[in-house]
Order: C-alpha cells, then sequence, then structure tokens
C-alpha cells in the first residue's frame, strides 16, 4: 500500500542549519507534533486537523504559514519537484515532528532516484528512517508535552544540534550527553531566536568544549 504522508510545507532553499549548512535542499515539513516547546518558531505543525487538508498545488503556492497540509506519496512529492524545477539533490525532513511516522519508505524512493536525505527530530519518538539518512537530532529536554528524550534516537544522531539561550540549557545538553554516553558526535550549539545573549553564551559554550556553532544562517540572510 502507498504510504501518504502529511505534509505542511515542501519548497528549495539553502540549509541554514548544522553540519549541511550551504548546501542547496528541499525541504519537506511534515505537519504534527506534540512536543511542546514553548519558543518553537514552527507552532502552526503542531495539529492535525483533517478539515484543513488541501490540494498539491494549494501547497506549492502557500505564501505564509499555516496550518493547512496536504496528503502525499513519496512519488506525488518526486513529481512535484519536477514541477517546480528544483535542482537541488540533498532533502531535509523536518516538522512538526517528523518522527511520529516511519520515514523509511520515503527516504528510501529519495535515495532510489539520488537524492540525500536528512531528518530533523526532537529525539522524543523511535527513529525510523533509512540506513543511510543523516539524523540530526535537536534534543527538546523537559517540554510541555512530557516526551523523554530516547536512547535510540542519540545513539542515531549524525550530529546532535542543542538549542540554547541559558545556562540552564547548556547543563541540560551536558547532563544528556552523559546521560547517554555521547563522546564522538559532532555537537552543534544554536543560540534561540538570534538574540546576542545567546550568541554569546553559545560561542563561550563552543570554544570551552570544542563543539560547533550552528547560527541559522538562513534567518541571518533573510531566507525560507
Ligand atoms: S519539537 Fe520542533 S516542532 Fe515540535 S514544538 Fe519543539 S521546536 Fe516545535
Amino acid at each position: 500500500m502507498t504510504v501518504k504522508y502529511k505534509i505542511n510545507e515542501l519548497f528549495q532553499t539553502i540549509q541554514g542549519e548544522g553540519a549541511f549548512t550551504g548546501q542547496p535542499s528541499i525541504f519537506i515539513r511534515l505537519q504534527g507534533c506534540p512536543v511542546g516547546c514553548s519558543w518553537c518558531d514552527t507552532k502552526h505543525t503542531w495539529e492535525i486537523d483533517p478539515s484543513l487538508v488541501i490540494s498539491s498545488t494549494d501547497l506549492l503556492n502557500k505564501k505564509q504559514e499555516s496550518e493547512h497540509w496536504s496528503q502525499l506519496s513519496a512519488d506525488d512529492m518526486v513529481k512535484l519537484f519536477k514541477l517546480q524545477n528544483y535542482s537541488a539533490r540533498h532533502i531535509v525532513i523536518t516538522g512538526g515532528e517528523p518522527c511520529m511516522v516511519d520515514l523509511t519508505p520515503l527516504c528510501d524512493t529519495f535515495e532510489s532516484l539520488g537524492y540525500s536525505c536528512q531528518i530533523e527530530t526532537s529525539g522524543t519518538f523511535e527513529i525510523k528512517t533509512s540506513k543511510n539518512c543523516w539524523v540530526t537530532v535537536s534534543p527538546k529536554v523537559n517540554m510541555k508535552g512530557g516526551y523523554a528524550i530516547l536512547n535510540s534516537a542519540m545513539q542515531r544522531a549524525n550530529e546532535i544540534k542543542h538549542p540554547v539561550a541559558t545556562e540552564q540549557h547548556v547543563d541540560d545538553l551536558k547532563a544528556l550527553l552523559s546521560e547517554h554516553n555521547i563522546t564522538d558526535k559532532p555537537i552543534y550549539l544554536q543560540p534561540i531566536s538570534q538574540k546576542q545573549r545567546a550568541t554569546e553564551l553559545a560561542i563561550q559554550t563552543c570554544i570551552e568544549n570544542n563543539w560547533r556553532l550552528s547560527i541559522q544562517v538562513h534567518k541571518y540572510i533573510g531566507i525560507e
């Protein structure tokens, strides 16, 4: 049976975060997230309202963020890439929380066509994806939804990208790395909301710990 995914957005841009910063990428944003981060900048993806289903044409024509979503298979999405003449060969699957569903069929289809895949997840759901998919875990600790960070997600991560605004966030990350015995993965600190204090804290903490800085380049250069 063909698997259909709930898609909030599909667009081509430059990846602005983590190890793939600067990489032309097709972003696929899935609808649905129960994690409940207070500073979330994609709250319009949280609810899955069946009355807000739209066509793939309306999805591509979205001019602003909305809670509308479209139901698409991997093949449907490949057709849209062609229709839009997308040139990027890297696909970023994000959300919402994309790991609420099994992403393996989606990544298998894309990879069979020569695309590379990356998923961005909060680490609170079991990660089901292809073996070669690059997994970015951005662990969301102690959020309102009450979900714990899964050890399996931390172990599967190819990179860990942690949002940071306060010392508490740094302490949370250190505790998490220690709890899951993570010693050999690239760690990125990402200042929340481009605030100066958060950025300074991230720079200082990266230098102290030999971690890397991720500054959401797309927001500084004014692209999606
Ligand atoms: S996990 Fe991501 S989409 Fe979900 S609430 Fe947190 S920041 Fe928002």
